[in-house]
């Protein structure tokens, strides 16, 4: 809120904006304002029920002014999303020209704003252009912190190049993900650490590398150990020097254990830990991003017997992890992992959380606690303020639904129970 303030006081000596609106007042709190650069009549939120993002009650007759007996709550947070990823066909995304890719990606990140989710950790791909766009107002969508490029090692599972592509020598030119910046390869601890700092140096939030295989894989197993513990630590030691942190694609636990040991801070996935894995993540304080990947009619279609056994055993990880995450005590946020299609189901995953733990307690983990996770990268977070809260001095991103929280999440399923959608103090959307 400093900054857009801030950023509108400039516009205002520069002559090129209209006069600034004050809001609205008051969460029942001290008397907070939000300032928004639309033009128009205030707008005052009232008689509402309001989730705050971190308590796991409604708060009764809140005063944001508003008609109707509507709950407000802090704009979501999709914690695992790939901006440049999520609304193309993996055919499509790795042999279609950048630009028409990017385009996608800006239609996308308005369809994703739209869908209630004014916040999105990108783990990977060319997402700083987007979100430079976003955050100038040129382009409606949500607060982006991007990892930019995936770190892979040779083979591993952001490795996207073809067989017939190897070997590679030294005077070969990058191959197209990484000149694209989807993925950076990297072997040795040197090569870690250079393309670690280059993400950073491109404005990376966090840094993301893979540990290990993935359910799709073409050609690293999911139980392959990815990056030894010292080029772990390197990419680590690159990342805290910036102060920030790594997040790591890995399903095992051998791979989970690897990573804590060489001081990653959030695990991507997980669904195949064993419980002293898990244990072990509660004692070290890491992360858990979880995604609802479920048996269910929505779940990636594969044909390959490997592929679709894989899926199996990550779909009964996934119901042991929600169990497991909660009776020890994990840091753990949503994320949706959406890829190639299928952004429009983003609300729906949020709403599987809630046969495994009450609706305001999965709420909770798409806002206060994703809020948290967001927290980590310290100074490197593109955004001044807290988000996933709707507290004094937080940042106002904030929904108006239809909708009652308590009994249940399907209404995130239809936009058009989202009334209202406030980003940054300016309204995107308002049906009311
Ligand atoms: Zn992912």
């Amino acid at each position: 809120m400093r900054r857009i303030e801030a950023d509108i006081s400039r516009r205002q000596m520069l002559g090129g904006m209209a006069a600034v609106v004050g809001m609205f007042a008051g969460f029942g709190l001290a008397p907070t304002e939000v300032r928004a650069q639309a033009s128009g009549l205030p707008v005052l939120l009232t008689n509402l029920r309001l989730f705050d993002g971190t308590t796991l009650t409604l708060r009764d007759g809140v005063e944001i002014l508003i008609e109707g007996g509507r709950t407000v709550i802090p704009g979501l947070i999709d914690t695992h999303w790939h901006t440049t990823l999520a609304s193309v066909s993996q055919i499509v995304a790795m042999t279609q020209d950048i630009g028409f890719l990017h385009l996608m990606a800006g239609k996308e990140a308005g369809a994703t704003l739209q869908r209630g989710f004014t916040t999105v950790r990108d783990v990977g791909g060319p997402a700083f252009g987007l979100q430079a766009a976003v955050d100038r107002g040129v382009i409606a969508g949500p607060r982006i912190f991007p990892a930019g490029a995936i770190i892979s090692q040779t083979s591993g599972h952001g490795d996207f190049r073809f067989q017939n592509s190897l070997p590679m020598m030294p005077a070969d030119p990058a191959d197209y993900a990484s000149a694209a910046g989807m993925s950076a390869l990297a072997d040795g601890v040197p090569e870690v650490l250079r393309r670690t700092r280059e993400q950073l140096m491109k404005g990376a939030s966090q840094i993301k590398i893979t540990a290990g295989g993935g359910v799709a894989s073409q050609y690293d197993p999911l139980e392959s150990l990815q990056f030894t513990e010292a080029e772990m630590r390197a990419t680590v030691d690159a990342a805290s020097d910036w102060g920030t942190y790594v997040c790591a694609h890995v399903y095992t636990s051998a791979g989970i254990q690897r990573c804590i040991k060489a001081g990653v801070k959030s695990i991507e996935h997980g669904q195949l830990a064993d419980e002293d894995t898990v244990r072990m993540m509660a004692d070290n304080g890491t992360w858990w991003s979880i995604q609802p990947f479920l048996a269910d009619e929505d779940a990636n279609k594969y044909t390959d017997p490997k592929a679709v056994a894989a899926q199996k055993m990550v779909a009964e990880g996934t119901m042991r992890a929600f169990e497991w995450a909660g009776k020890h005590r994990v840091n753990w946020a949503f994320g949706t992992d959406i890829l190639y299609g299928g952004g429009e189901s983003q609300g729906r995953q949020l709403t599987k959380l809630a046969r495994f733990m009450s609706p305001l307690a999965a709420l909770h983990r798409a806002t206060g606690a994703a809020g948290e996770l967001l927290a980590l990268s310290g100074g490197r977070a593109p955004y001044d303020g807290r988000l996933g809260v709707i507290a004094e001095g937080a940042l106002a991103d904030l929904l108006v639904i239809d909708g009652d929280a308590e009994a249940g999440l399907d209404w995130l399923a239809d936009t058009d129970n989202l009334r209202l959608i406030m980003k940054g103090g300016r309204m995107f959307k308002n049906s009311l």
